[in-house]
């Protein structure tokens, strides 16, 4: 049996699978101190045994295996959370190969391996919900080095139109600052999804995250960009965003074509757990 921990912000999905990656268990966990979702984690995996494990957490998480907080949550605003021993924790449990990278690296693997990317070897994902998150594969590779990328903060250009100050405590107007769900619904006094789809709001939010596509694309030239997270369930984003990218890149690199190459997540939910047991299995046989 393969593990998987998609440890969120939010809450926790722990998986087991078979040795076919046919989910035979799964359970969410609310995430609140540590004490207490981590006792239904070891709960969960003391009733179902694995072998091997694949932990995707949220950040900004340790991956460094040169550091001494190699595993840890880092500086997280989630009090209980911060630089704390993920891994470690894990391990004193349960003696079994783990790997452990960021929640968006899981997801984008995931998706290369079993979803819209299949057949690829490099893809980027990026989630827009509560924060704004995105990991991805570089040749088959999950992007991580000195520590792993954290494009939710990238430094965008401001709208012309939007004077919002951004909500980000350590950059202001930072992508996540400007564009994740909490700075949408702040702007407005509203929740994100009770704005009218025709809203201008939509077309400024594109506008952000096509130019973090643009930045991507310049920086990285991935094979694709996939977009999920609550805020991405608004279907007139997407084409906004595609229309934006166009008109930003302003032809200056040839990417693959636009509708294959900006996209919808495929796995939905399932993106990060299924990375996650692909990863597991992949420890036992490579
Ligand atoms: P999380 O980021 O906490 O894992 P989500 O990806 O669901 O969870 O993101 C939650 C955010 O997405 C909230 O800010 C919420 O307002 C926004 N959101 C959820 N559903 C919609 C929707 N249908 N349209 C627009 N925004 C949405
Ligand atoms: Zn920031």
């Amino acid at each position: 049996m393969y593990g998987a921990i998609e440890a969120g912000g939010t809450k926790f999905v722990c998986a087991v699978s078979d040795k076919d990656l046919n989910i035979v268990n799964r359970v969410e966990i609310p995430t609140t101190s540590t004490k207490e979702t981590m006792t239904m984690v070891f709960d969960f995996f003391n009733k179902h045994p694995v072998s091997a494990m694949g932990i995707g957490s949220f950040g900004p998480i340790d991956v460094n295996r040169n550091s001494n907080t190699y595993g840890y949550i880092t500086t997280t605003p989630k009090k209980s959370w911060r630089n704390y021993n993920f891994l470690g924790v894990m391990k004193e449990h349960f003696n079994i190969p783990y790997v452990w990278t960021t929640d968006v690296n899981v997801a984008a693997y995931g998706e290369l391996k079993r979803g819209i990317a299949l057949g690829k070897n490099s893809c980027i994902y990026l989630t827009v919900g509560t924060g704004i998150g995105g990991g991805g594969v570089i040749n088959g590779q999950l992007m991580e080095n000195f520590g792993h990328p954290e494009m939710g903060h990238l430094l965008i250009r401001r709208h012309s139109d939007d004077q919002f100050k951004g909500l980000c405590p350590y950059h202001g107007d930072c992508l996540e600052g400007m564009a994740a769900g909490p700075a949408i619904e702040a702007r407005y006094g509203k929740k994100a999804f009770e704005i009218p789809a025709d809203d201008r709001i939509w077309e400024i939010e594109a506008y952000y995250l096509a130019q973090a596509s643009v930045d991507l694309t310049l920086t990285l030239a991935p094979e694709m960009i996939i977009f999920g997270g609550g805020v991405m369930k608004q279907p007139q984003l997407l084409p906004l965003i595609k229309s934006s990218f166009t008109s930003q890149m302003n032809n200056y690199v040839k990417t693959p074509d636009i509708d294959e190459y900006i996209v919808h997540c495929k796995l939905r939910d399932n993106a990060g757990i299924t990375g996650c047991l692909l990863l597991a299995r992949e420890l036992l046989t490579h």
